[in-house]
């Protein structure tokens, strides 16, 4: 290891893995710390949320579908291939304060770096039932993103339902109207938190059912949701309601807890905040990509590009500091 690495990346998800093709590519020698696996109450592995995605058939260039964890396998592949270094630690600490950056690691390691880019990710968050977690982890109809995963066959002319009152809940449930029989939106309250706009869209939709007051208590099934198990929030009432997909839609929480304190700003969501259109953030040779830094698209494959850009934003800005 050099005393002073040019760049390093922390993640491993699409903008990560990216961001190291391009910054391999562009010789900066880039070491990407790809994080330890740990449960948060879903499992967060190295790779990101592709990890615990099934079926992928909305990246670009895999006609007939891929799986997440083969996809990542495939992006760490190619950016090992023009020399990333990986390391399976986690960058606990981050001192931007003075450069070149000193970077620890959950081993107590430290890491001095001439730039940074954070590709740390979010997590989307989860009721937290045992069932819900086992079924979204083994593919059997339950997933944090309808865009991802509503389409796939399994999904086709079923009743899906849909938990959250937030804008995503609204987008989710009625991109599922386009492929479901019937979506039911289950919200804990009796007034959405979604704009009037995007609550149009589901109010007013034939194929769409909002269940006032109700929360998810358990999910049925064994290889395949069957029910769920709801709660009426008011009443105490208890039911059960069929559907072949579960959709959680409760927000996302991104991956910043390690960057509190360290001068660095984020949005008044708690996303990295970006200058401008670029991938800079407010501290020069910081740089951040991916779902980290974008509470609004999330894709893998907008996450991918972000990393690029990182990239050669870093690039460009060691170049202008006079380190080739
Ligand atoms: P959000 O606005 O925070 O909404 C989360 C929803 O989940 C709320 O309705 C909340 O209920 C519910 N919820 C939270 N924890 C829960 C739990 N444990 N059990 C049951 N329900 C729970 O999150 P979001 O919808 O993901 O939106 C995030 C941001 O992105 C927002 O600013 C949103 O406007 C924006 N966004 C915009 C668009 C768009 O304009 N096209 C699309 C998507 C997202 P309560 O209401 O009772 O708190």
């Amino acid at each position: 290891m050099p005393d002073v690495e040019k760049v390093v990346i922390i993640g491993s998800g699409p903008a990560g893995w990216t961001a190291a093709i391009y910054a391999a590519r562009a010789n900066l020698d880039p070491v990407c710390y790809i994080g330890v696996p740990r449960q948060n109450p879903a499992p967060v592995l190295p790779g990101g949320q592709l990890m615990l995605t099934t079926e992928v058939e909305n990246y670009p260039g895999f006609p007939e579908g891929v799986t997440g964890p083969e996809m990542m396998e495939k992006f760490q592949a190619q950016a090992e291939r023009f020399g990333t270094r990986v390391v399976g630690e986690d960058i606990e600490t981050c001192d931007f304060s003075q450069r070149p950056f000193t970077l620890t690691t959950n081993e107590g390691r430290t890491v001095k770096a001439h730039a940074v880019i954070i590709a740390t990710g979010a997590t989307a968050n989860w009721i937290g039932l045992a069932n819900e977690l086992r079924l979204a982890q083994s593919g059997g109809g339950v997933s944090a993103c309808a865009v991802c995963d509503g389409a796939l066959p399994i999904f086709r002319d079923q009743a899906l339902a849909v938990v959250g009152g937030g804008d995503t809940a609204m987008e989710e449930a009625s991109y599922l109207t386009k492929f479901a029989s019937r979506v039911f939106v289950i919200h804990r309250r009796d007034e959405l938190r979604a704009s009037k706009t995007m609550q149009e869209r589901i109010l007013s939709s034939p194929k769409a059912e909002v269940l006032w007051n109700k929360v998810v208590t358990d999910v049925i099934g064994e290889d395949k949701i069957e029910s769920v198990r709801l709660k009426d929030t008011k009443s105490g009432a208890e039911s059960t309601l069929e559907v072949k997909g579960l959709f959680i839609a409760i927000g996302h929480t991104p991956a910043t807890e390690f960057l509190r304190d360290t001068g660095l700003e984020f949005d008044d969501k708690g996303y990295v905040r970006l200058r401008g259109a670029s991938s800079h953030t407010n501290i020069e040779g910081v740089f951040a990509a991916g779902d980290v830094a974008d509470s609004v698209y999330r894709q893998a494959v907008t996450a991918a590009g972000m990393g690029c850009r990182a990239a050669i934003d870093a690039e460009r800005w060691l170049g202008e500091q006079g380190i080739e």
